[in-house]
C-alpha cells in the first residue's frame, strides 16, 4: 500500500478504525502519514524492546464510545454522573488484574510507566527522602533517579549496579548501600536487565533497613501475567507494570500493592498525579488482562522468551556478547564492540537495513552514553507477528551482516521479505 492510496486493502482486515474514509476525507495529511506508518512497519523488523503490536481486541475496546466518558475518581465515587457503565468497566479490569496477579489491591489509572512510578514514590515518600535504585549506567529507568526526571529532582537517589564479571545483579553491593544509605524506599527492576529479579533477596534487604520495596516490572509485566518470571506480588509493598509492553495492552501503567496501602495508591494516582482516567483505556487494560490469562498468551509470552534466548545465541556465536551471557526474557542487551562499532553506529547501520533495535550502554561501557557499546533488542513484535526461534536465528545473521560491512541492498532486501512474510499475520 502507498501512501496516496485510499486505506483499503490488508491493513483494514486487521480492523484498523485509523484506515476509515472518515479520517482520509477529514484530514488526509494524517491519513496519509498513518498509512506510510503502517508501510514502514510492514517493511521493517521491530526489535525495540518496549514495543510490541497491540491486539485486535485491544484497540477495538481503545476506539469505543467509552473513550469520550468523563470519570474523576474511582468506581462508586466518581465526580462526574453517568458513570455506572464506566464504572462496570473500571472493576472488571481491577478485578481481573488481581486475579492475574494475585494481586489484594489494582490501580488501573496510570497512564503510563512513568506516571505509575510518579504515584508509588507519591504514596510513599516525602520530598527529599533517599530511594536505592538500579543506577541508570547499569540499566535503571529515568524513572529511578535521572537528573532530568522528575525522581532525580524530588528524591536523593543511590545507585546499585550489577558485578562486573558476570554482569548479575550485586546483591552484596545493595545490601551495603542499603545498610549506609538507610533509604526510604528500594526500588528493583531495570529497562534492559535480562534476567530475573531474586524479589525475596530484595525484600529481605529492605526489612533489614526498614525500607519499602517498589518492584518495577513495566518490561516484564507480560512474563509476570504468564508465570515465565518469579512474580515480585507477594514480595514488593507496591508493584509498577505497564499494559503496552509484552501485555500487548494499550499504552499505560498498572500498580497493584497491598491492601494496606490501597487507599494510599488510590489518592496518589487520582487526585495527587492525575485527573480523570482514560476509560477507553482502562476497558483496554480489562480487554488486555483477559486475554493475558488465556493459554495462548501464555504460549505466546514462552515463545517470545525461546525467541530472545536464539536471537542471543546467535549473537554470542558472533562474538557479540551478551549481556550475562544469555537471557531470561524477552529481552537480549548485547556488546557490539567485538565488530568494531558503537552502540549508536549499530543502531543506524540495522536501521538502513530494516532491523529497528536500540543502542544501549552497558554497564561500565568505555564509551560516552551518547556513543555507548551495545544495544538492547526485544523480541514482543516479531513473537505476535508469528516469527519463532528459526527467525531470530536469521535475525541474528542479519543483524550480524548489517554490522560487518556497509549495509547493502541484499542485506535490506532479505529484511523486506521477512518482514512481508510475517506482516500480516497476527
Ligand atoms: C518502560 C519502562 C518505564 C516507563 O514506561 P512509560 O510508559 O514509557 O512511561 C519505566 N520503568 C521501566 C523499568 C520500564 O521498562
Amino acid at each position: 500500500m502507498t501512501v496516496t492510496e485510499a486505506p483499503t486493502g490488508p491493513t483494514t482486515t486487521t480492523g484498523r478504525p485509523w484506515a476509515s474514509e472518515a479520517l482520509h476525507r477529514a484530514d488526509p495529511q494524517i491519513a496519509d502519514l498513518l498509512a506510510a506508518e503502517a508501510e514502514r512497519r510492514a517493511e521493517t523488523v521491530q526489535l525495540l524492546a518496549g514495543e510490541n503490536l497491540t491486539s485486535p481486541a485491544v484497540l477495538a475496546a481503545l476506539t469505543g464510545p467509552l473513550i469520550d466518558k468523563y470519570a474523576e475518581g474511582y468506581p462508586g465515587r466518581r465526580h462526574h454522573t453517568g458513570c455506572a457503565l464506566a464504572d462496570a468497566a473500571e472493576l472488571l479490569a481491577i478485578d481481573r488484574a488481581r486475579e492475574l496477579f494475585a494481586a489484594p489491591h489494582a490501580n488501573v489509572q496510570p497512564r503510563s510507566g512513568t506516571s505509575a512510578m510518579l504515584a508509588a514514590y507519591a504514596a510513599l515518600l516525602k520530598p527529599g527522602d533517599g530511594v536505592l535504585a538500579m543506577s541508570l549506567e547499569h540499566g535503571g529507568h529515568l524513572s529511578c533517579g535521572s537528573r532530568a526526571n522528575f525522581s532525580g529532582r524530588w528524591f536523593a537517589f543511590t545507585g546499585y549496579g550489577v558485578r562486573e564479571e558476570d554482569g548479575l545483579i550485586d546483591l552484596d553491593q545493595v545490601r551495603e548501600l542499603a545498610r549506609l544509605q538507610r533509604p526510604k524506599a528500594i526500588v528493583a527492576g531495570s529497562i534492559s536487565y535480562p534476567r530475573h529479579v531474586d524479589w525475596a533477596a530484595f525484600r529481605e534487604i529492605a526489612d533489614e533497613v526498614d525500607a519499602y520495596l517498589i518492584a518495577s516490572v513495566a518490561q516484564t509485566t507480560g512474563l509476570v501475567a504468564a508465570g515465565l518470571a518469579p512474580s515480585p506480588v507477594p514480595y514488593a509493598d507496591v508493584t509498577v507494570a505497564a499494559t503496552h509492553k509484552l501485555l500487548r495492552g494499550p499504552r499505560g501503567g498498572l500498580l497493584l500493592c497491598t491492601a494496606e496501602l490501597a487507599e494510599r495508591i488510590d489518592r496518589a494516582v487520582f487526585p495527587f498525579s492525575q485527573g480523570g482516567a482514560a476509560m477507553n483505556e482502562v476497558a483496554g487494560k480489562a480487554v488486555a488482562f483477559a486475554e493475558a490469562s488465556t493459554p495462548a498468551y501464555r504460549a505466546y509470552a514462552a515463545r517470545a522468551v525461546s525467541g530472545a534466548q536464539a536471537l542471543a545465541e546467535g549473537l554470542a556465536e558472533a562474538g557479540l556478547r551478551p549481556l550475562t551471557g544469555g537471557t531470561d526474557t524477552h529481552l537480549v542487551t548485547a556488546d557490539v564492540s567485538a565488530l568494531g562499532v558503537t552502540g549508536a553506529e549499530a543502531e543506524r547501520r540495522c536501521a538502513a537495513a530494516g532491523l529497528l533495535l536500540g543502542k544501549c550502554a552497558l554497564p561500565y561501557d568505555p564509551a560516552p552514553p551518547s556513543e555507548a557499546s551495545g544495544i538492547r533488542l526485544g523480541t514482543g513484535t516479531v513473537t505476535s507477528q508469528g516469527m519463532g526461534e528459526g527467525e531470530l536465528r536469521r535475525i541474528a545473521e542479519l543483524i550480524v551482516e548489517a554490522l560487518s560491512r556497509p549495509v547493502t541492498e541484499g542485506v535490506r532486501e532479505r529484511v523486506r521479505s521477512l518482514a512481508a512474510a510475517f506482516a500480516e499475520r497476527r
